[in-house]
């Protein structure tokens, strides 16, 4: 059987992609499967040149078919904060609390008009003797004034969703994956699929 390795120790995000996957013939391995794999470090200044630094080691490392991701989220009254930097942006031990309540703080004294938000996930695929790929999607909405919800990880419980009229982190797993950056990118990744496999070898 083949084997695409998912570039994250997140089970939640490989699950999403074994959906896509399994129908191929593909075994799903995650980087759970090899714990001696040191972390890659993410010094792109872009999500898709981190989703490559990370896809290319990895492949390289396995001589396997590898897909890697990187998402954050994009605040425009800040400039673009937190970004790239989105997991690390309170502090090196990735709180999703305080870089919540760091955002809060941020914004508070922009209106609820000038809140405008989207979350942003680019997936790099890389195989051996291949053109690595990449692809990327999007969710719009707008930062909240204080957390609501439950469901979700990260910066969900302040991230409302006009399109579903709830914060994400209201949202079941379901729900969420209508609308999500991740799987927006999935679907085209899975578009992109058949191509990149086909592609000409290049080494
Ligand atoms: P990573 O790409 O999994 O490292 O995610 C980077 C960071 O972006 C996460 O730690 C979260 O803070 C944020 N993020 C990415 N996707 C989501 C999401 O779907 N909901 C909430 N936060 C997210």
């Amino acid at each position: 059987m083949q084997e695409v390795i998912i570039a994250t120790k997140n089970a939640g995000k490989a699950r999403e992609f074994e959906r896509m996957f399994k129908p191929l013939g593909y075994q799903v391995k995650t980087l759970l499967d090899y714990p001696d794999f040191q972390d890659v470090e993410e010094t792109g200044s872009t999500f898709e040149e981190n989703a490559i630094l990370k896809a290319e080691a990895v492949s390289k490392a396995f001589g396997r078919m590898v897909i890697a991701d990187d998402s954050g989220l994009i605040i425009d009254a800040l400039g673009g904060k937190p970004g790239i930097y989105s997991a690390r942006y309170a502090g090196e031990e990735k709180n999703d609390q305080k870089n919540m309540n760091k955002v809060l703080d941020e914004l508070e004294s922009i209106p609820d008009d000038k809140r405008q938000a989207r979350f942003y996930c680019a997936l790099a695929i890389a195989a051996p003797g291949k053109r690595t790929e990449t692809v990327a999607g999007t969710c719009e909405g707008r930062i909240l004034r204080e957390k609501r919800g439950t469901y979700g990880f990260g910066y969900d419980p302040i991230f409302y969703s006009e399109e579903k009229g709830k914060a994400m982190a209201e949202l079941k797993p379901e729900e969420k994956s209508e609308i999500s950056h991740r799987a927006k990118a999935l679907q085209k990744l899975e578009e992109l699929l058949p191509s990149f496999l086909a592609g000409a070898e290049n080494s």
